[in-house]
């Protein structure tokens, strides 16, 4: 099932996520709506809270090289935890499905090492490099309350003031279902 996505300034974006606790049917049922939901929307991540449930799994849609060739398959990290980060930083025009029509480029670690359960209910920690490890610390950050653009330069973020309104007030209608802060559901609502 396609769920809809919050909106960035929605409370349950900006509140820390809770682990998970027991690895029920329920989790299972929810990971697959977010595959869903990301091949929907056309995503390459996405975290619980941005489908309005405040608990620890991210997920992330297939990842291709360049040529074209599948490198990491669509996979689901529960309660996952950044154990360390490279010096070396890279720069990435990042996007979120939570945060319409808005592109900023973010500098974050190059590399990061992940612990993680995963969807057999495994306890995994796995050094994780290129697109994936954006991706990641990306997700990661929304199970934390963390936007994006809040990792943007001052400048950058004062001249974006007045499109965040717009995307706050839902001014700016995505092709996906979106919950607005108000609750209010706006967007595409029929899948096709
Ligand atoms: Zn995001």
């Amino acid at each position: 099932m396609v769920l809809p996505i919050y909106n960035a300034f929605h409370p349950v974006l900006k509140q820390k996520t809770s682990d998970v606790e027991n690895f029920d049917e329920s989790i299972i049922q929810l990971v697959n709506d977010m595959y869903e939901t990301m091949d929907f929307a056309e995503g390459i991540g996405l975290a619980a809270n941005q489908v309005g449930r405040s608990i620890s799994i991210v997920t992330v849609n297939d990842i291709y090289d360049e040529d074209d060739r599948l490198l990491h398959p669509k996979k689901a990290y529960i309660n996952p935890v950044i154990t360390s980060f490279s010096d070396e930083m890279d720069d990435f025009n990042e996007g979120c499905l939570s945060v319409p029509e808005l592109r900023e480029t973010v500098t974050r670690p190059k590399k990061i090492q992940v612990r993680y359960i995963d969807i057999n209910g495994n306890e995994r920690s796995e050094s994780i490099d290129g697109l994936l490890a954006r991706v990641l610390q990306h997700e990661i950050d929304h199970l934390n309350g963390i936007l994006f653009f809040e990792r943007i330069s001052p400048i950058r973020r004062t001249l974006i003031q007045n499109k965040l309104k717009k995307i706050k007030k839902g001014l700016i209608v995505p092709n996906y279902p979106m919950v607005l802060p108000t609750g209010k559901l706006i967007g595409e609502l029929t899948e096709t």
